[in-house]
């Protein structure tokens, strides 16, 4: 009775179900290669769309300005910070980055800060250890440390 039950069970469900089951592997090796081949198509697009596009974000989320010293006079360049820090101009925040404001905010302003670099040339402006162009005193943005020196 056990073998009889067996048998037609089996024939009546494996065929059909192992058919269904190429049918799938099939699809599902199918569906690979299509959303492999997509993905892999899409990290081109985003490495070679449009031309320059690339450096260009680099660019901004680096340094501000293309020059050599990180968009301030040359003196500002390497100067140091109110608590010493150096500024490397290869190697700066770009003001948008950090969401920097010419204004202060809540009684905190560049002036106070510990990377705030002071006017060194009497135009009223500075510069930052840590972001890249001109600074106001009275400017403000997210990275801000309060100095204690
Ligand atoms: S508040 Fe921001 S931009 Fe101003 S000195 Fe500090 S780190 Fe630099």
């Amino acid at each position: 009775m056990a073998d009889d039950e067996r048998t037609p069970r089996r024939d009546a469900t494996d065929r059909p179900t192992r058919s269904r089951d190429i049918r799938d592997a099939g699809r599902t090796r199918r569906r690979f290669i299509w959303l492999t081949g997509t993905a892999a198509m899409a990290g081109l697009a985003g490495c070679s769309g449009g031309g320059g596009g690339a450096a260009e974000t680099t660019t901004a989320t680096t340094t501000e300005s293309s020059d050599s010293t990180g968009g301030v006079p040359a003196e500002y360049a390497t100067a140091t910070s109110l608590d010493g820090t150096q500024r490397n101009p290869d190697s700066l925040s770009s003001q948008e980055a950090v969401s920097y404001q010419d204004q202060p905010s809540g009684g905190r302003q560049c002036s106070t800060c510990r990377y705030y670099i002071e006017d060194k040339n009497g135009d009223g402006v500075g510069a930052c250890a840590i972001v890249a162009g001109e600074i106001a005193p009275e400017g403000y943005c997210v990275s801000y440390v309060e100095y204690e020196g």
